[in-house]
């Protein structure tokens, strides 16, 4: 556990960064890290200033991990007012978005240098060489769903919304080529953007890529999302119920693997071509699901959006094709099949739902976990269960899970679990529609 240490870049190579930068007229770098409750934090520091932070690191107190999203503060034995640790920007994956403004994601140390258990980007990395050390490569890719408001926050009526409608999508044109175009500047590479369900919503796919950067870019998407909405005098919602009863923000992670360069979810003698081991993976995390869904979808919110009828996988259950299932097997050509875990919010850390949705796998090929019943309907209509929906439970359920204990560690769990218990106090009896309105922005960026 933690034993990776962000590699620090040589002089030379910082060197060039810095005239790099200073060519693509870079005044800053926004250095971010998500906290355990999916909120992204920043420090900002001027160009002269990155190779030092860098190397050394900027201070951030180690309540950075237990902030909450009502600026509460979930203190536990363990994090309390003493200590500091040091956030170092991942220069490698250091992104130039315009406008003066450049964005490196952060890894977590202790003052030694030595690494912190605590965080999230680390924890990731970790469960892809655990993953690695099986013989077995995931490829991921980030849907990233949000709903457009006025800046105030408030619903956008101007007329009524026609979801997938090509109206919906011109009506907003200026705003969606300008965010297509920053996308590129970012490096962003876009696979599709269209109108949503929900009134305001939108959702934009990118390539799928190894599973840190692909981490990184639901970090920057939000980044670059959030930008261009208020550019255009509007803000972006990532809530995952930005309005009380309306269609809901999901953050689906699509995974495909292969075991030595081998796919594992085709050309195998399992249903749909899986092989074996594809078999255990898809086996592992419905397997797991049901405890880890505090992380994946474990907001105070993430109930009302976890629900039946909302395409969101709201059953813990896989199939075919099939939208109402927690997992979703994409199989459109036998080289691109791959898993889509549904039942995510982006009110979850993308670091560790990615983390989670792979150490499950790898729990599910180390057990050989098999391959439950596929569900070829709606889940309802099979009367299968549904994962937990109130945020009590689904806590309670990841304090026991096993998996969840593995795949973050002690602390990071205990500090997850500190952060979400604290929302449940927070916001109790509360009435959903003042918590939605409350949160609308409290996971954007
Ligand atoms: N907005 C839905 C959710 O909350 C997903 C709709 C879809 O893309 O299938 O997950
Ligand atoms: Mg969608």
């Amino acid at each position: 556990m933690a034993s990776y240490v962000l590699p620090v870049l040589g002089d030379g190579a910082l060197v060039e960064l810095d005239a790099d930068l200073g060519r693509a007229a870079v005044t800053a770098l926004a250095v971010t890290a998500v906290d355990p409750g999916g909120v992204p934090r920043a420090k900002f520091v001027t160009r002269e200033k990155i190779a030092e932070t860098h190397r050394s690191g900027l201070g951030a107190a180690p309540s950075w991990h237990v902030f909450c999203i009502d600026n509460g503060i979930a203190f536990t034995p363990e994090l309390g007012v003493v200590g500091d640790q040091r956030l170092r920007p991942d220069l490698r994956a250091l992104r130039v978005l315009g406008g003066g403004l450049a964005w490196a994601p952060a890894e977590f140390s202790e003052q030694s240098g030595s690494p912190s258990p605590l965080c999230t980007r680390g924890r990731l990395r970790e469960t892809v060489d655990e993953l690695a050390s099986l013989g077995v490569t995931a490829t991921v890719g980030c849907e990233v769903e949000f709903v457009l408001t006025a800046a105030d926050g408030a619903a956008l009526t101007e007329r009524p919304w026609s979801c997938y409608g090509l109206t919906a999508g011109l009506d907003r044109e200026d705003f969606l080529l300008r965010l297509l175009d920053d996308c590129r500047t970012a490096g962003l590479d876009v696979v599709q953007c269209h109108a949503e369900y929900g009134d305001g919503q939108f959702e934009i796919s990118f390539s799928p890529s190894d599973p840190v950067a692909a981490a990184d870019m639901a970090v920057l998407a939000r980044i670059v999302i959030g930008r261009a909405a208020r550019r255009a005098g509007l803000a972006a919602s990532f809530s995952p119920v930005p309005f009380a009863g309306g269609s809901g923000n999901g953050a689906h992670i699509h995974v495909s693997l292969d075991h030595d360069g081998t796919p594992m979810l085709s050309g195998g003698p399992g249903p749909h071509g899986l092989t074996v081991e594809g078999e255990s993976a898809i086996g592992g995390i419905v397997d797991g699901l049901p405890g880890v869904v505090g992380v994946l979808a474990g907001s105070v919110l993430s109930g009302q959006r976890l629900l039946p009828g909302h395409w969101s996988g709201a059953f813990a259950c896989w199939g075919l094709e099939n939208r109402e299932a927690a997992v979703r097997l994409c199989a459109v050509e036998a080289g691109s099949a791959n898993i889509e875990v549904k039942c995510v919010d982006p009110s979850a850390n993308p670091y560790l739902a990615t983390a989670v949705v792979l150490g499950l796998i790898v729990d599910g090929l180390r057990r050989r976990t098999p391959l439950p019943a596929e569900v070829t309907t709606h889940p309802a209509d099979a009367q299968h269960r549904t994962l937990p929906t109130d945020q009590t439970a689904a806590l309670d359920a990841l304090r026991d899970s096993a998996q969840a204990k593995h795949i973050l560690g002690a602390d990071l769990l205990s500090a997850l679990l500190a952060v979400r218990r604290h929302e449940v106090s927070a916001f109790e009896g509360q009435d959903p529609s003042a918590v939605a309105d409350r949160l609308r922005f409290a996971w954007s960026a």
